[in-house]
């Protein structure tokens, strides 16, 4: 049912609600909040939406939201819209290709969408303004960029946050969509240790020129002296830019490399990549240049026994992390935040009723999700999954039935 112009509009509620973190769970969560009504202020940390990041996949339920938020004709324009892919060698050689499959985004003309993860971010936080869209009641979202929680105190009231910045208010509800690193579950829940569960893998992503004059294509580099070790690189943006990531897989602890360094994850990046020849001198000269977007983590998903505590309640990969070994972060979010929101609506803000209810319904579909890693087998074998040219691998089929396994509420 396309809902986008549903009369969504009841009376206002008094409810105010912080959301912590501006991506795809957050930015999604503040839409649904706003057109209910409630009265929304996102905190991000960085100064505007985050750039970067590679492409991400819309699929199942998902799209179900995103038409609901009146966004798919606008999220399907703005699609990678690869042609193919191919795999090449060490020595820069074409090993393999196809027109039928991308290893970021499966299988080429099916309805899944693949989206760069920035414009995504772009398109929900645009139709979130408070300008009227049919059924809007909300008064428009508050960001608060360059900014985070420092403290929060949570009372019977209310929860008492104290930013960044020095700035002091009280909130009814607190959300935490600030991604794998959460810093709302470091305050409510204790440390992150606690909860992640990293499986070894490495990605760091960047944009670079298209010196490699691609066109909607999409490269997967191996390297048979080192199966611990890939790179990708796919054509955005009208062929005018390359996004490209490096993944390596590694025994040792790499905490220490993790805190916000990127010239340190840079150099390391750099070092696992030293022995790469094809075009890898050049990518990585790209990397080290201040407009590359560079992003690095640890593969990891977050498990967590509970994602509330009283008026604090944790979303997408701050409190179910599914990694980016599934594809099925972005997906996940988008139908978490819906269902978060509706639930709040149902329950007229009462977060007694309306946490319980969110978690019961999406514990299984999280479950489901976060369970392709299994099905990936083991690291070489994610490595060939990434790689694989075989558009009937059963491993993908096992992604499509988790993320269409949910029966999407109306509220
Ligand atoms: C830069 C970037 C690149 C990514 N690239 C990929 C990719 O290539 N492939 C893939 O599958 N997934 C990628 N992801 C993860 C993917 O976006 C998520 O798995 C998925 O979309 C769920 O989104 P989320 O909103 O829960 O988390 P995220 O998308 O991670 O968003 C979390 C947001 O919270 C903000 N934040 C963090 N800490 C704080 C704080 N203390 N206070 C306030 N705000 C804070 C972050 O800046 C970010 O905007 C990337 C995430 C980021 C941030």
């Amino acid at each position: 049912m396309s809902n986008s112009t549903r009369p969504h509009a009841g009376p206002r509620t008094t409810t105010s609600v912080l959301v912590s973190g501006a991506g795809i769970a957050g930015t999604a969560l503040a839409y649904w909040l706003n057109r209910y009504g409630f009265h929304v202020t996102v905190v991000e940390r960085a100064p505007s939406l985050r750039g970067g990041g590679q492409a991400v996949d819309i699929r199942g339920t998902a799209l179900t939201v995103v038409e609901r938020m009146g966004l798919l004709e606008e999220v399907r324009a703005r699609r990678t819209g690869l042609l193919g892919m191919s795999v090449v060698g060490a020595d820069g050689r074409e090993v393999c290709r196809t027109t039928e499959w991308t290893a970021s985004g499966g299988p080429i003309g099916g309805p899944d969408v693949e989206i760069l993860r920035d414009e995504l971010a772009e398109l929900i936080a645009g139709a979130e303004k408070g300008d009227g869209g049919p059924g809007t009641a909300g008064p428009g979202v508050e960001y608060r960029f360059d900014d985070a929680i420092e403290t929060l105190v949570q009372h019977p009231a209310g929860v008492d946050v104290r930013f960044r910045g020095g700035t002091e208010r009280s909130f009814d509800l607190v959300v935490g969509a600030d991604g794998l690193h959460s810093n709302t579950r470091r305050l409510v829940f204790g440390p992150e240790a606690d909860y992640l569960h990293p499986i070894g893998t490495y990605l760091a992503g960047w944009s670079a020129p298209n010196h490699l004059g691609l066109d909607r294509w999409e490269i997967a580099h191996r390297d048979a002296d080192d199966p611990n070790w890939f790179c990708m690189a796919m054509t955005v943006r009208d062929n005018s830019e390359l996004r490209v990531f490096v993944g390596f897989h590694t025994d040792e602890p790499m905490d220490d490399v993790l805190p916000r360094d990127p010239a340190r994850q840079r150099a390391l990046v750099a070092e696992r990549s030293a022995h790469a020849r094809w075009e890898l001198p050049r990518l990585l000269r790209a990397m080290g240049e201040p407009d590359a977007a560079f992003h690095y983590d640890v593969v990891a998903q977050i498990r967590m026994e509970r994602w509330s505590e009283d008026r604090v309640v944790l979303l997408g990969d701050a409190g179910y992390c599914c990694s980016p070994a599934t594809g099925q972060g972005t997906s996940v979010a988008l139908t978490a935040a819906y269902v978060l929101a509706g639930e709040l609506r149902a329950a007229d803000g009462d977060h007694r009723a309306a946490f319980p209810a969110y978690e019961r319904r999406l514990r299984d579909h999280v479950a489901a999700n976060q369970a392709i890693l299994e099905l990936t087998g083991d690291r070489r074998a994610r490595a060939d999954m990434i790689t694989n040219l075989g558009q009937a691998d059963p491993r993908m089929e096992a992604v499509f039935q988790a993320a269409l396994a949910f029966d999407l509420p109306d509220y």
